[in-house]
């Protein structure tokens, strides 16, 4: 059985940092298309070719694309025992693929980690400064946040349509802080 949870939320509120730390106390592998995707382009794969441009400019790489390299990650065995979804599904229809893959009701329940637009800006121009992501000037950050109300955002009512409960969290203050919120809400 073990814990099958998905993090939803916009780009910068801080996903990848807590799915990491999550993963991490709950003995489950982190599963993000985000850093899949980025290997890819790195390792010069087809995936990667085929994804480069389209990640830099912030739009979505296509549903079939990505929705065979996490089927592939999740029939790894390491999965077997749950794994923290991160950046995946993205849209509704990979939403219903994922659905069709585990078999609806499968997902224990989808964290929402949520923070103001103007904090999110902030956050991805910052870490453009720190970390060189190609994918982080600030004409694609809000691209990215666009493509994230129009396409991921209708999740949030398409998971408790689909007996998935959504839990909303508070993703602004200090990483521990926002931590500390996700275990208690994990708890409760
Ligand atoms: P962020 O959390 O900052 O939005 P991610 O690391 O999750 O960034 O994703 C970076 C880029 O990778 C996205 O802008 C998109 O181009 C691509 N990507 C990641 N996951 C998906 C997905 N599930 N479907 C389509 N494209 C994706």
């Amino acid at each position: 059985m073990g814990r099958k949870i998905l993090f939803l939320g916009p780009p910068g509120a801080g996903k990848g940092t807590q799915a990491t730390m999550l993963a991490k106390a709950l003995g489950v592998p982190h599963i993000s298309t985000g850093v899949m995707l980025r290997q890819a382009v790195a390792d010069g794969t087809d995936l990667g070719k085929q994804a480069e441009a389209i990640m830099k400019a912030g739009d979505l790489v296509p549903d079939d694309l990505v929705v065979a390299m996490v089927a592939e990650r999740l029939s790894a065995d390491d999965a077997v025992c749950g794994y923290l979804l991160d950046g995946f599904p993205r849209n509704v229809a990979q939403a219903e693929a994922l659905d069709a893959a585990t078999g609806e009701g499968a997902l224990e329940f989808a964290l929402l980690l949520s923070a103001d637009e103007d904090e999110l800006v902030a956050r991805l121009l910052n870490r453009a400064r720190d970390e060189g992501r190609s994918d982080d000037n600030e004409e694609t950050i809000r691209n990215r946040q666009a493509v994230y109300q129009r396409e991921t955002e209708p999740l949030v009512s398409y998971y408790p349509e689909h007996g998935v409960e959504v839990v909303e969290v508070d993703g602004m203050g200090s990483i521990d802080e926002v931590f500390a919120r996700i275990v208690r809400a994990l708890a409760g």
